[in-house]
């Protein structure tokens, strides 16, 4: 069992989790031609693809979904909230998943849950087979408590680091952009936050990979990222850095 980001930032993403014979890909935020490019990179041809799950209609995470699932007949999974949001539902007609209740593709057992994000109703996925627990966690404002409860125990965790606040703040974005993503009700999750959470589920198991996804190109870099870990401590044993412009390896999940 093995995981690949695809590509992860505010152009783009898109995850994959091959689960032993059940290849689930979590968003498309790339369109035919350059998912096609990445899969082939990583050795996935795009019929390959069992399942697709949307966490939310932001274009970065579903722009490419209506041209997989039409071109390829993928399932493709979201929520009501999701598919209302999403112009091309109609036509492609996706399964209905909800927050809370859980699903299996094959033998794999995927949880959705609920995020605090500005969009319709969002969600993000936990996925177990056996004693493997894998969660994917991009796009929310702050930890809320069923997030801490249903990633606790993962031993592979793919987690957003969008922003470092210092560089948020002196940054170039204007004042509405610079509040929607880090402001009382911020959209996207800074270092600090990030850190503090993987800590957290760090104590919880043992966690053994991590992904440091969705970073923003003008307000992070990997460096104030790993002041971040290092100032609550947090050492995984294997981290890796999601990029925007290419897939990662494979990193088992065993
Ligand atoms: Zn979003
Ligand atoms: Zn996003």
């Amino acid at each position: 069992m093995k995981l690949c980001t695809l590509g992860s930032g505010s152009k783009g993403n898109a995850t994959l989790l091959d689960f032993a014979g059940t290849l689930i890909m979590v968003d498309c935020g790339f369109g035919p031609r350059e998912l096609a490019r990445r899969l082939e990179r990583v050795g996935v041809a795009p019929a390959d693809l069992d399942a697709l799950l949307i966490t939310h209609e932001h274009s970065d995470h579903i722009s490419g979904a209506a041209a997989q699932v039409a071109r390829f007949n993928t399932s493709v999974y979201m929520t009501t909230g999701t598919a209302c949001g999403w112009t091309d539902a109609e036509r492609v007609e996706p399964q209905i998943l909800r927050a809370g209740v859980r699903l299996k593709i094959g033998a794999v057992q995927v949880s959705p849950v609920a995020v605090p994000h500005d969009a319709r109703e969002p969600v993000q996925f936990v996925f177990q087979v056996g004693a493997v627990k894998v969660g994917v966690l991009t796009d929310l404002g702050h930890i809320s408590a069923p997030v801490y409860a249903q990633y606790a125990g993962c031993q592979t965790l793919l987690v957003e680091a969008n922003h470092d606040l210092d560089m948020l703040r002196s940054g170039p974005y204007p004042p509405f952009l610079k509040r929607r993503v880090a402001g009382e009700q911020g959209q996207h999750l800074n270092n600090d936050q990030a850190a503090e959470f993987v800590g957290h589920i760090a104590a919880t198991g043992p966690l053994q990979t991590l992904i440091i996804a969705h970073m923003s190109s003008k307000n992070n870099s990997s460096e104030r990222v790993a002041d971040a870990f290092a100032r609550t401590g947090v050492a995984v044993p294997n981290t890796v850095f999601a990029r925007q412009s290419e897939p990662s390896d494979w990193l088992s999940l065993v």
